[in-house]
């Protein structure tokens, strides 16, 4: 198939996918996060590469950066409609490398076969940054210098096409060209060493392989941490990667471990954690909540219990400290313990000798303590509440559990996880999350951290229609009274509160200037029109059309193309 195609792709529904979240000082591109980059440093930048490791060798790794972003953005591209035309998607390539400021695209000509995965293509590229960037600091170039834009476009069209596109540029501005010009086909059908320059620059190490998702092979990263998990423990985050290091080191001593987190965080997980990857992992690990007994019954749960010391105790019993003997035992909450509990634990960890209530002789345990707080801890220790002695013990080793809004890199990997995991325990199938859905969860404040997310997602499958989409109104929960707080691009190219958030006004019907102001469509706009009047005619077309002034073929045609757009637009698989 030969196509001369336009870039017909809806910019302003790829500008809605980048969302800017000041407050985080976030920006993100669907799942992804990016960076706003001066140029000017980023020409110092450029500059400094090419003289401390040569031109050659700055222009592989700058191909590669391109590269990876390119591949990136080729793998949204696939999952945002995988159903819809091929070439459709594949247009939003171009449009997303202007978005992200690199370089505007023009078709000359296009070969596209989706069922051969054959692309080439010839392009033109204006206002290329890299131009700019290389004049700045070197002047006219003998060569092409669009080296990361040229690593973009092959790595896009790579991973879209599920195999080697190789691009060149053949002309460029920097040479003193009017445009730059780049021309891109199979790297087989490259005669002159074009799978060097792809092993060489691009990295081809990878299996191309369409399927894979790019989220999933970024996830791997991470793979130390997915082998602890149960669900709760993953992460790629700096600050996750930084809890799972520490947590790694302290696991094969002895030492006591502090945890401390608000709730939510992840504290019974880490410390389950932590017992798998001890030399007592055969050993028991022993979990008790400091929180739900007090005075008698706390000390004997966890101290055990003489025969005869409490009315009703027939008979001796051994507590959660002998139990965890050889072992691991976890205290959660433990700033409730109280004046005679925190001295008999005092005890365990000094002399290793546990007292059962109502006396007798004391015995010997050998066991590792770990202990969980929120940060009242600290305060009960300076209110006089805890034992500074004992306090001390415990925390030889703190480790800080960040709340999920300091690591909300995470939240994707968490989404994709729980939705996986209630969407088998529930028996639904959820193909795809919508996009307002995931900037909300990218926005939130998660002040139940991930004990909130994981049943956020649990109650959101479950609302769902099965084989469809989670979207924002099955995330509401009684907790999330703030609406997020993002701004994103507008048409006119300023960033705006919600961004494609539907325009409210007073007297019920949208301003006009708030509409311009937000990613308005017309098309989108005359499809709410349509729903809503057929909704308020109850589903009766020929009333409906009677409001809109238009015939009933008229209303019908449109009803069904505006069912159809959104259909499409809903789709946004994992
Ligand atoms: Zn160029």
């Amino acid at each position: 198939m030969n196509t001369e195609p336009e870039l017909g792709v809806d910019i302003g529904a790829l500008s809605a996918r980048l969302r800017f979240n000041p407050e985080d000082g976030c920006i993100w591109l669907e799942r992804e996060r990016m960076l706003l980059v001066h140029l000017s440093a980023y020409a110092a930048f450029r500059k400094e590469l090419i003289e401390a490791v040569g031109q050659e060798a700055a222009k592989r790794m700058l191909m590669r950066m391109g590269h990876a972003g390119g591949s990136s953005d080729g793998a949204l591209a696939r999952r945002a409609r995988p159903e819809s035309d091929m070439l459709t998607n594949f247009l939003a390539g171009p449009r997303l490398h202007a978005i992200e400021g690199m370089v505007v695209v023009e078709p000359v000509a296009h070969s596209f076969d989706p069922a051969t995965n054959f692309q080439a293509g010839e392009w033109i590229w204006r206002n290329s940054i890299e131009v700019e960037a290389h004049l700045k600091e070197h002047g006219l170039s003998k060569e092409p210098v669009c080296w990361s834009a040229i690593g973009y476009a092959t790595g896009y069209t790579s991973v879209f096409m599920g195999r080697p596109i190789l691009y060149r540029e053949v002309e460029c501005r920097a040479m003193g060209h009017a445009q730059c010009r780049i021309v891109g086909k199979p790297a087989e059908l490259w005669e002159d060493g074009a799978r060097d320059d792809l092993q060489n620059g691009l990295c081809l190490s990878e299996p191309w392989n369409s399927d894979t998702d790019h989220w999933e092979r970024t996830a791997g990263v991470a793979a130390p941490a997915l082998e602890w998990s149960d669900g709760r423990l993953l992460g790629m985050s700096p600050n996750f990667v930084s809890t799972m290091d520490l947590i790694g080191k302290v696991a094969p001593t002895d030492a006591p471990v502090l945890l401390v987190g608000e709730a939510g965080v992840g504290k019974k997980s880490s410390a389950r954690a932590l017992h798998r990857l001890s030399k007592r992992a055969r050993q028991p690990f022993v979990h008790f909540s400091c929180s739900v007994a007090s005075g008698d019954a706390l000390d004997a749960e966890l101290f055990g219990l003489e025969k005869g010391a409490l009315a009703g105790a027939a008979v001796s019993r051994n507590g959660r400290v002998e139990r965890a003997n050889g072992g691991t035992l976890f205290l959660e909450d433990v700033h409730c313990l109280d004046a005679r509990a925190q001295a008999k634990l005092l005890r365990v960890l000094q002399a290793g000798e546990v007292e059962r209530l109502g006396g007798g002789q004391p015995r010997p345990v050998k066991l590792r303590v770990i202990a969980a707080s929120t940060p009242r801890l600290m305060a009960a220790v300076r209110d006089g509440c805890f034992r500074e002695d004992l306090y001390y013990k415990l925390s030889a080793f703190p480790i800080r559990l960040a709340p999920l809004r300091e690591r909300r890199s995470d939240i994707p990997l968490l989404l994709k996880h729980f939705v996986t995991e209630f969407a088998g325990r529930h028996d639904k199938r959820i193909r795809s999350v919508a996009q307002s859905a995931i900037a909300f969860l990218l926005t939130y404040e998660f002040p139940g951290n991930i004990a909130e997310l994981e049943s956020m997602i649990e109650r959101a499958v479950i609302l769902a229609p099965d084989a469809g989409t989670i979207d924002l109104s099955h995330l509401s929960s009684p907790l999330d009274q703030d609406s997020p707080r993002f701004f994103s691009v507008s048409r006119a190219g300023r960033l705006s509160m919600g961004g494609t958030e539907e325009p409210a006004a007073t007297d019920g019907t949208p301003s006009l200037d708030r509409l311009l102001d937000g990613n308005f469509s017309l098309e989108t706009f005359e499809n709410e029109i349509i729903a809503r009047a057929v909704e308020r005619a109850s589903g009766n077309l020929s009333a409906a059309a009677r409001e809109l002034g238009m015939t009933r073929p008229q209303l019908a045609y449109r009803f069904r193309k505006s069912r159809g757009v959104e259909e499409d637009e809903a789709r946004d698989a994992f």
